[in-house]
């Protein structure tokens, strides 16, 4: 039998909640009657929907682009895009790029996410460079499979160029 108490049931992963355009953004929360201002907190120069904060707002596109671009050209400027581009490389030339451009991906929602909420309920607010700091912890914290956390560590260090 399943288990109902699960935090994955309770809580699912971010990214799901974000690609089905489910997290309490401004937009959904005066759908649902709350008297909330529209603007995004990150940026104040557009309305707080998904598709802005993942990843039209000038802070969330400077995390992601200037990470997701350096392990490939171009990457998408919208979640869904962007999403479709990382399953895309199901042919990789390097396994290690693949495992590191979700997990940019992964990071840069977390820590847009993070950042906003942040920004809504203090007056507490992180660089964009904070994804660096993000992705080493992370790195560092994979199990010692293949392949191998000082691997990929090696790999983001040998292509990152800090901004
Ligand atoms: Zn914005």
């Amino acid at each position: 039998m399943e288990n109902l108490d699960s935090p994955s049931r309770i809580i699912p992963p971010l990214s799901v909640l974000i690609l089905r355009r489910r997290l309490p953004t401004r937009d959904r929360l005066r759908r649902w009657g709350e008297d909330v201002p529209t603007a995004c907190v990150l940026c104040s120069d557009g309305i707080e929907n998904h598709h802005h904060l993942f990843f039209e707002s000038e802070y969330s596109s400077s995390i992601w682009q200037t990470f997701a671009s350096q392990i490939w050209d171009n990457p998408p400027t919208d979640l869904h895009s962007a999403a479709a581009w990382i399953l895309q490389q199901h042919q990789p030339p390097n396994a290690n790029a693949i495992a590191l451009i979700k997990l940019i991906f992964q990071s840069s929602i977390y820590l847009i996410w993070k950042e906003r909420n942040a920004r809504n309920f203090t007056v507490v607010s992180s660089p964009t460079h904070a994804l660096d700091r993000l992705l080493r912890d992370r790195l560092l914290s994979i199990k010692p499979r293949p392949p191998p956390a000082e691997y990929l560590l090696r790999f983001f260090l040998l292509i990152y160029r800090p901004p």
